[in-house]
């Protein structure tokens, strides 16, 4: 027997989400699995998605990987090259590049060969992040146009608001305005534009957390936006036992009893991704049973409340977050996004797919 906790992976959940991206923009789809796949695990979701026409992430160690596991797809580096030296390897490979400052454009001419390079010049139109600002976007374009080793040019941009009230709108007029001088394939939309703004779609899209089953907005479920979850986080009750009223749970005792209660030990804790800022009241699944957590989440464990689940022992199954109790409700309750637990999963959980 080993430590129950795992990450179950459902591919076919992964495909669905897919092939709702698919149903909702015309566009070519670039899956964004940056971060291991925002934690499901690269080559496993690539090969799953293998129907994307592209996919973006950040390691050229991860676009050679997917390259020699033998995905011809469109591959992009959505932060570009770091250093002139990795310009071959950019050739080499057929990989693309985001070119979002001055300073990778002075680089672009290390670039060995003629005619190799897939470029995607990043402009600033709000984020702030990266980009080019808009004054400078004609000059990199010219300089871009001509250069010898640049074989084509796809413009992009990145929404700081698509998934709040405030929308794309100012973003979207301002790049239709820097952009409608070139004829060239655009992209511009994130999970959360692709899914409620039309008018952001263009030639390419690149959803991320949609394809993982997670809702962008605070407004719409993943279950009302036709998402599955892909990610299902499971382990066990591991000890049980009771509470007198005054009895408190777990480092600085920070959860009281107010009455007698019937409490369970949990084999998961912040070292296998759990938010350890989760507070007491933080949805979680025993038995297929709603309930709470209690107290500060350890290491390797976390505490459980089971007063209402009289049949819960040593051996129950526990659901963290995925089916039956949605990542962005254990996000919600930790003050984070579900983006970042599904990027937090450490090594150490087994991932079964
Ligand atoms: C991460 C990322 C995306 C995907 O965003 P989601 O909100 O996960 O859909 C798209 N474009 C860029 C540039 C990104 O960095």
């Amino acid at each position: 027997m080993s430590r129950p906790i795992q990450a179950h992976i459902d591919l076919s959940a992964l495909q669905n989400n897919l092939r709702v991206a698919r149903r909702t923009a015309s566009s070519r789809i670039m899956a964004v699995i940056k971060a291991n796949a925002y934690g499901h695990g690269l080559l496993r979701v690539a090969e799953a998605l293998n129907e994307a026409e592209g996919f973006a992430l950040l390691d050229v160690r991860d676009a050679i990987a997917l390259r020699e596991a033998g995905f011809r797809q469109t591959i992009l580096l959505l932060e570009g090259f770091f250093d002139a030296e990795e310009l071959p390897l950019l050739a080499e490979y057929e990989l693309g590049s985001v070119i979002h400052s001055t300073r990778q454009l002075a680089m672009l001419d290390a670039c060995p060969r003629r005619n190799s390079l897939e470029v995607w010049l990043k402009i600033n139109t709000g984020m702030n992040r990266l980009g080019f600002a808009p004054e400078q976007v004609p000059a990199a374009m010219e300089k871009l146009r001509k250069h010898p080793a640049v074989r084509d040019i796809t413009l992009m941009t990145h929404f700081s608001h698509a998934d709040e009230p405030e929308g794309v709108a100012e973003q979207l007029e301002l790049f239709k305005g820097l952009t409608a001088a070139y004829r060239l394939p655009r992209s511009l939309a994130n999970s959360a534009a692709l899914l409620r703004y039309p008018s952001t779609h263009s030639e390419w899209v690149r959803p991320g957390i949609m394809l993982y089953g997670a809702s962008p907005f605070a407004d719409a479920s993943a279950q009302q936006l036709g998402l599955r979850p892909v990610m299902t986080l499971t382990s066990e009750i591991i000890s049980v036992r009771e509470l007198k009223a005054g009895d408190r749970v777990g480092y600085a005792g920070l959860f009281r009893a107010d009455k007698t209660m019937r409490i369970g030990t949990v084999a998961c804790g912040y070292a296998d991704g759990y938010p350890r800022h989760a507070p007491t009241g933080t949805p979680i699944q025993v038995n297929g049973q709603r309930t709470r957590t209690l107290g500060r989440v350890s290491m390797d464990m976390l505490s459980v409340d089971l007063s209402e689940i009289p049949d819960a022992d040593i051996g129950s199954p526990v659901t963290l977050w995925g089916t039956g109790l949605s990542v962005e409700e254990v996000a919600k309750s930790a003050g984070t996004i579900s983006y970042e637990l599904m990027c937090a999963l450490t090594a150490r959980v087994p991932v079964k797919y």
